[in-house]
């Protein structure tokens, strides 16, 4: 496939194309989109665009490799073989892959190297290592009859993926799906195809047999919308908005009732005592929020302080939000880069008017960053209240809200009033109350003293609207099998 070179970074961009099969191949319509370097707004090049007709292409494919093709027959070690070859070509290509995630992304280079594409590795020698480890039980049931389960792959296997990470997130839904023996159907983010379109390419040079793994770049209502209600697609997973999110589960239960999980939206509590080391726990809370350009479902969004070291903490947190650097993000000084689009900046820059005009105090930032690309400026506000929108509502941006509290009982409370349950944290000393925090906060992973600290191995995931099903670790692996009983006479 002959690659692209982004003239501004001098960036071989990779393949352009459907992956469907194990060819690329132009859309059936022709069309093409274009991505875009969040950095400069321009142009990186045009991608094919997937819609309903591909879809259907690709489910015929992943259908026969699931049910006639050499996938279903394999090994499940030559499985986790695979996946290992397909994590050492990433390792190979590790630089190439995070100049790419920078470049269509916007995230900065040195992070995306040093975290991005690790993590992604990491998780598919993860899943390597299941391969050959997921079994059955036999079951001692009465009568006189030997009973046992099988964990079967569900089948042919839809997943939508966000723009805010984007190989992680490939990874992610990749590793256990393929780990498990399932065919995929992936559609990356309009935002960002490029490298799910690359780690694609070095799939095929790993040696993955047709129709496993297809990859189509597209539009969510189009493309996406496809894949969530057609019939023969036996489960769709998709991280992503709660909104879209719902629209997934309408369309799994209006077709085929496939199996949905779902990783959503949040509004995380990071909960601040007063007894917590001072100087860690400002840089740890600053950047829960404003890692990734605060685009994180995870985001320490509503920092709760309490009272007694409120009027301090505010005041460092702005300091250290003023001195965060903000440019191009191959520039190694960058802390932060770009938002990803036009319509994220714009949504941003809409909160940030709207906790002005709800009263909340703007102690930091609150401006657009130079003239072109998608940059805002480390944003603090002070004195937020819990009913203003930007306590209420997902920012996905780099604008940190902080909230006074007195008392563990009442921030509790107040931190579990929100219709999301992805993460939370609690910062202090004291074991008993780090622990009572973390019994007591309604959501999927709970952070002492540090925060977003992830592993391939511990389960992530939401309480409430914050989604469905977990992924990652051991727990992930059973959105991905079918539990079968076969009881025989004896
Ligand atoms: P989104 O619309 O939920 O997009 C996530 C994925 O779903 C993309 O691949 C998207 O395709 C696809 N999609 C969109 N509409 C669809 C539909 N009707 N059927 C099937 N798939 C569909 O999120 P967004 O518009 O990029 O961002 C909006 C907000 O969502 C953000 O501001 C943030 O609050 C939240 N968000 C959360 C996460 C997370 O990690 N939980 C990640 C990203 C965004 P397109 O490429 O066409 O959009
Ligand atoms: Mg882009």
């Amino acid at each position: 496939m002959a690659s692209v070179v982004s003239p501004a970074e001098g960036i071989a961009v990779g393949p352009t194309k459907l992956l469907i099969n194990n060819k690329w191949v132009s859309s059936k319509s022709g069309k093409t989109f274009p991505t875009l370097n969040p950095a400069t707004g321009e142009e990186i090049c045009r991608v094919a665009e997937a819609d309903s007709a591909d879809v259907d292409e690709a489910v015929k494919a992943a259908r026969h490799a699931f049910e006639q093709g050499p996938w279903h027959k394999m090994n499940a070690s030559e499985r986790g073989r695979l996946m290992n070859r397909l994590a050492d070509l990433m390792e190979k290509h590790a630089d190439e892959l995070a100049r790419l995630e920078a470049l269509d992304n916007g995230k900065p280079y040195a992070v995306a190297r040093a975290a991005d594409v690790p993590l992604s590795i990491a998780c598919y020698r993860y899943y390597a290592g299941w391969a050959d480890k997921v079994h059955g039980k036999t079951i001692p049931v009465n009568g006189n009859y030997f009973c046992y389960t099988r964990h079967e792959p569900v089948g042919v296997v839809g997943q939508i993926i966000p723009w805010n990470f984007p190989l992680l997130m490939q990874a992610w839904k990749l590793g256990p799906a393929l780990s498990t023996g399932n065919t995929v159907i992936l559609k990356p983010a309009e935002q960002t195809p490029l490298t799910a379109l690359r780690v694609g390419e070095l799939a095929l040079e790993a040696g993955y047999p047709e129709g496993v793994l297809n990859i189509l770049p597209g539009y969510g209502p189009t493309a996406g919308a496809a894949i969530a209600r057609h019939w023969d697609v036996d489960k769709v997973a998709f991280t992503g908005s709660t909104e879209v999110g719902k629209l997934i589960m309408e369309a799994a239960a209006q077709s085929n009732l496939k199996r949905v999980t779902l990783e959503l939206g949040g509004k995380s509590p990071n909960i601040v005592f007063a007894d917590a080391d001072m100087e860690e726990t400002i840089e740890g809370c600053h950047f829960a929020l404003f890692f990734n350009q605060g685009q994180c479902c995870c985001a320490g969004s509503r920092l709760f302080v309490e009272e007694k070291i409120y009027d301090e903490f505010v005041e460092r947190s702005a300091a250290r939000a003023r001195r965060r650097t903000v440019g191009d993000p191959f520039d190694p000084k960058t802390e932060q880069g770009p938002q990803v689009d036009q319509d994220q900046f714009d949504k941003v820059m809409g909160y940030i008017e709207s906790g002005k005009k709800q009263g909340a105090k703007l102690v930091a930032g609150g401006a657009r960053v130079g003239d072109r690309g998608y940059f805002i400026q480390p944003t603090v506000f002070a004195d937020v209240q819990d009913e203003m929108k930007i306590a209420q509502e997902e920012i996905f941006g780099p604008v940190m809200s902080i909230i006074k509290f007195k008392s563990v009982d009442e921030v509790v409370q107040r931190a579990n009033k929100t219709m999301y349950g992805l993460a939370a944290a609690v910062w202090t000393r004291d074991i008993t109350k780090a622990h009572s925090v973390a019994n007591s906060v309604r959501a999927g992973t709970v952070w002492v003293n540090c925060y977003d600290v992830f592993d391939a191995a511990a389960p992530f995931g939401g309480f409430k609207q914050s989604g469905i099903g977990r992924e990652l670790g051991e727990y992930g692996l059973q959105n991905y099998t079918e539990i079968k009983t076969v009881t025989v006479k004896l």
